[in-house]
């Protein structure tokens, strides 16, 4: 065998073994939450389509419309030709939402990261992440190459204390943490961090890719509770509840130009396609206009926990953590065997020793069927 094959062979015999193995499931998405595999047909809890406006018509309409004015794709960079003008408006939308100065979008969140984080921080930085932070945090935080260093999950002491260690060492520094943290659903202390960033001169980004459309009334974690944290860059993705594709940051205007002048992710990747900005556009549009539909996947959420006898739910995620790969794994089948959709989420994407069903919850969940999955995992899962 090639060499080459062989590697990678062994690399997937290990997985194997330890039963980390993955594979693509072809799924086809009826509609906002029944999907069909291998010719079943199961409710979600596993799509991130927090509105299910991925299948909602107007949305769908307005990125017909624009493929129809201005073609498939954007055909270069945007700073080249790319820069279509569905942009601005989409641009502009995204700071009032965000109370934010200006907005730049990029071709995906894990894009976004990649692309902030080195243009912020170079080899004399400090990044501190969160260590239950999204990947691509981390990612754009190597990508810096300056010191990265993990502080406790929402532990703001530990943080502090890195920060009064080892910030005079370093040039610049930026903390970083999930808004609405992906895998456990709950939510960044983010006015005790800013606090604490704005002590230290440090930079505070949160990555809002499970906030923007469903907690803060729409507006996402800085504004939970009818309050206003001003966190200087707020980045999240168009590809959850906004229900179409790409990623963004909004922040003052000299940073937004900064970024627009610097990261690469922006300047070496195409634009998106003029359909997925008409999309945003029209579910950003639905979500300003309708805050009592986005505020029903938390309600969703908060029945189904409460049901479950798991602590409430902060957010459209509730995690159910169960331990071992072998365990969570025949957990989803027995969800799967009663008609439900819930995946096992195992390392590296959580922790070693907490694979668990990650399940979220959209605005179109029958609340019957929320009860159901509830006493499901109540009686088959948690006893
Ligand atoms: C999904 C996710 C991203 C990546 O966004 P994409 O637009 O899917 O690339 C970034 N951060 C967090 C916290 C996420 O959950």
């Amino acid at each position: 065998m090639p060499s080459l094959d062989q590697f990678a062979q062994e690399k997937l015999d290990d997985l194997q073994r330890r039963h980390l193995r993955r594979a693509l499931a072809e799924t086809v998405r009826e509609d906002g939450i029944w999907i069909e595999r291998a010719g079943k047909r199961l409710l979600s809890f596993s799509c991130n389509d927090y509105l299910n406006l991925t299948q909602h018509p107007a949305i769908k309409q307005a990125a017909i419309a624009a493929i129809e004015q201005y073609g498939a794709g954007s055909g270069a960079s945007r700073l080249v030709t790319g820069n279509h003008p569905l942009y601005a408006q989409l641009e502009a939308r995204l700071a009032r939402i965000k109370q934010a100065e200006a907005a730049v979008v990029f071709g995906a969140g894990y894009l976004a990261n990649a692309g902030i984080i080195p243009v912020l921080i170079g080899r004399d930085g400090l990044v501190l992440v969160d260590e239950l932070a999204h990947a691509c945090l981390f990612a754009g935080a190597q990508l810096s190459r300056g010191t990265v260093m993990a502080f406790r999950h929402n532990d703001v002491t530990h943080a502090r204390e890195l920060l009064e260690r080892h910030r005079a060492e370093h040039d610049h520094a930026l903390m970083v943490t999930d808004g609405v943290f992906s895998m456990d659903g709950d939510l960044a202390p983010l006015a005790e961090l800013l606090a604490l960033a704005n002590e230290h001169d440090a930079w505070l980004m949160s990555d809002d890719a499970h906030g923007l459309g469903v907690v803060g009334g729409g507006r996402g974690s800085s504004f939970v509770g009818n309050s206003h944290i001003p966190v200087p860059l707020q980045m999240g993705t168009l590809s959850k509840a906004v229900g179409a594709y790409g990623g963004y940051l909004c922040a003052s205007s000299a940073v937004i130009d900064l970024i627009r002048n610097r990261a690469r992710t922006l300047i070496y990747s195409t634009g998106l396609p003029p359909s997925c900005v008409a999309a945003s556009i029209a579910a950003l549009d639905l979500i300003e206009r309708e805050p009592g539909y986005a505020a029903l996947p938390v309600q969703k959420a908060k029945a189904f926990t409460k049901a479950a006898g798991l602590p409430e739910a902060q957010s459209p995620i509730v995690p159910v953590i169960i331990g071992t790969e072998v365990a969570t794994l025949a957990a989803s089948q027995m969800l799967a065997d009663e008609g439900y959709l819930a995946a096992a989420i195992r390392p590296p994407t959580v922790p070693d020793g907490t694979a668990r069903l990650r399940l979220t919850f959209t605005a179109q969940h029958p609340d019957e069927q929320v009860a159901r999955l509830a006493g499901l995992v109540r009686e088959r899962i948690l006893n």
